[in-house]
C-alpha cells in the first residue's frame, strides 16, 4: 500500500501548489500553511478553524507525521535535555534542547548516521545512515519547541546533531525555507565538515544561515587523520571556499575545533590555527572532546589548564574564541552518543576495537559537566 505523502516535505511554493489543487477558497490554503509552518500542527484534526470535511479530504491524501520521542534525558543543571526520536523505518536520531537565558537553541540532526566518518565522532563511528526528510527535521524542531513552549522570537536552531547537513542539501534547503517563516536566517546555524561543493551551493542561495565549519586540526596531515574527508577536500581548498563565502554584514563564520589532549591542543597548534584562518572573518569555537566508549581509547579531553593555554594563545594571536563548556553544549557535541549506548555493537566496531588494542571497553565517565557557558575573553 502506498503511504500518503507528508505535507511537511514540500517547500513552501510546492505546498501552495499542492493545497491549491484540493483546497478552496484560497484563504483556506493560507490558514493550513499557517497551522503547519507557524504552529507546527502534526495532525489535520488540530486545525480547528478548517471545515471537518476538508480536513478529512486532506487526510486521505497526506500526512503531517513527525518523528516520535522515545527517550528524553533528565534535564542537566542548565536545563538542557537530549531527545531520542524514532523514525518510521525504525532509525533513531537525536536532538538537543538548550535553554540559554533569553534565548533557546535547538540542535537538530540532518541525517540518521554520517558517511563522513570522523574518527572522534560517535555518529561517524556508526557509519552512514540516510538523509532525513524535511518533515523529520522540522518534526524535531516543532516537537521540542512545543514541549517547552518556547516563544519563536527566542529560538535559535543549529544543525549540529547527527549527520552532515551539506550532504542532505535539498532537504536542508526546504527545511530552512520553512524555518525562515519563524526565524531570521541569522538565528540558524549550519555546521559542516567542509563539503566544498555544498558550501558553494549554499553560497548561491538568496538567504544564508550562519555557517560553522569543523576544522578540528591545524594542518592537512592531522586533519586527514581524524577527518578522512580532508583527502577529498583539502584543508587549503576548504579555507579558500570560506574566503569566497558571502558573509552578511555583522556576521562571522564559526570555526569549530575539537580539542584532543596531546594531539591538537598545544600552543603551537593554536598558532598554526590562527595562521590558517588569518584574514577570515571568523571566531573559533573550541570544543573539548567528549569521550565515549565507542571512540579510540587514546582520545582524551584536555585538562582545563591545557584548554586555557590553547585559548590564551589564540587570543594573543588576535583570534576571537569561545569555549564550549556548558552541559547543553557538551551533550550537543556528543550527538549520537545516546543512540550509541543502546545500539548493538557491530562487527565493525569490534574490529576497530581490536585494531585499537583496546581490551576492556570499560565505559569511561563523561567529563563532569561544568554548568557554565563561559565566553572566553572575547576580543573584537
Ligand atoms: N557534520 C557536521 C555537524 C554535526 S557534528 C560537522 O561535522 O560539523 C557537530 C560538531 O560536533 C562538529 O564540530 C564536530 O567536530 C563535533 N564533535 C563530534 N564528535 C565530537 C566529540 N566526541 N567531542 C566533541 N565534539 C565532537
Ligand atoms: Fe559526520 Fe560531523 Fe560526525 Fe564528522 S563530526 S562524522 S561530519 S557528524
Amino acid at each position: 500500500m502506498k503511504t500518503n505523502d507528508n505535507l511537511y516535505d514540500l517547500a513552501p511554493r510546492r505546498l501552495e501548489q499542492a493545497l491549491g489543487e484540493i483546497v478552496s477558497p484560497p484563504f483556506r490554503a493560507k490558514q493550513i500553511e499557517e497551522w503547519m509552518h507557524v504552529r507546527g500542527a502534526d495532525s489535520f484534526d488540530a486545525m480547528t478553524n478548517i471545515p471537518k470535511e476538508l480536513r478529512a479530504r486532506l487526510a486521505e491524501r497526506y500526512t503531517l507525521d513527525f518523528p516520535h520521542v522515545v527517550e528524553r534525558t533528565t534535564p542537566a543543571g542548565d536545563g538542557s535535555q537530549k531527545y531520542l526520536f524514532t523514525l518510521n523505518d525504525g532509525q533513531r536520531i537525536e536532538s538537543v534542547y538548550m535553554p540559554m537565558g533569553e534565548r533557546t537553541s535547538i540542535c537538530l540532526s540532518s541525517q540518521a548516521g554520517c558517511a563522513v566518518g570522523c574518527t572522534f565522532c560517535v555518529t561517524g563511528f556508526f557509519g552512514a545512515g540516510r538523509n532525513l526528510t524535511p518533515a523529520e527535521m522540522l518534526g524535531q524542531f516543532f516537537t521540542i519547541q512545543h514541549e517547552h513552549a518556547v516563544p519563536m522570537e527566542q529560538m535559535n536552531v543549529v544543525f549540529m546533531g547527527m549527520g552532515e547537513p551539506l550532504l542532505n542539501f535539498e532537504h536542508l534547503v526546504t527545511t530552512l525555507e520553512v524555518l525562515y517563516r519563524n526565524l531570521a536566517p541569522k538565528r540558524i546555524t549550519v555546521s559542516t565538515s567542509g563539503i566544498i561543493p555544498g558550501l558553494d551551493e549554499l553560497a548561491r542561495l538568496d538567504r544564508h544561515p550562519n555557517l560553522a565549519v569543523s576544522i578540528n586540526a591545524p594542518d592537512q596531515r592531522r586533519r586527514e587523520e581524524i577527518m578522512p574527508i580532508t583527502k577529498k577536500y583539502p584543508i587549503e581548498e576548504l579555507i579558500a571556499s570560506l574566503r569566497r563565502f558571502p558573509l552578511e554584514k555583522g556576521r562571522d563564520l564559526t570555526i569549530e575545533y575539537v580539542l584532543l589532549a596531546g594531539y591538537n591542543d598545544a600552543p603551537s597548534d593554536a598558532i598554526a590555527l590562527a595562521r590558517l584562518i588569518r584574514g577570515l572573518r571568523a571566531k573559533v569555537n573550541a570544543i573539548p572532546f567528549n569521550a565515549d566508549p565507542n571512540l579510540p581509547a587514546w582520545m582524551k579531553r584536555p585538562s582545563d589548564a591545557a584548554i586555557d593555554r590553547f585559548v590564551d594563545t589564540l587570543v594573543s594571536h588576535g583570534v576571537r574564541v569561545t569555549v564550549r563548556r556548558s552541559k547543553g553544549r557538551e551533550i550537543a557535541a556528543a550527538c549520537g552518543q545516546l543512540r550509541g549506548k543502546a545500539e548493538p555493537r557491530s562487527r565493525a566496531s569490534r574490529e576497530r576495537e581490536l585494531a585499537d588494542g583496546r581490551v576492556d571497553g570499560a565505559a569511561r565517565v563523561q567529563p563532569a559537566g561544568e554548568q557554565r557557558h563561559r565566553v572566553h575573553r572575547e576580543r573584537r
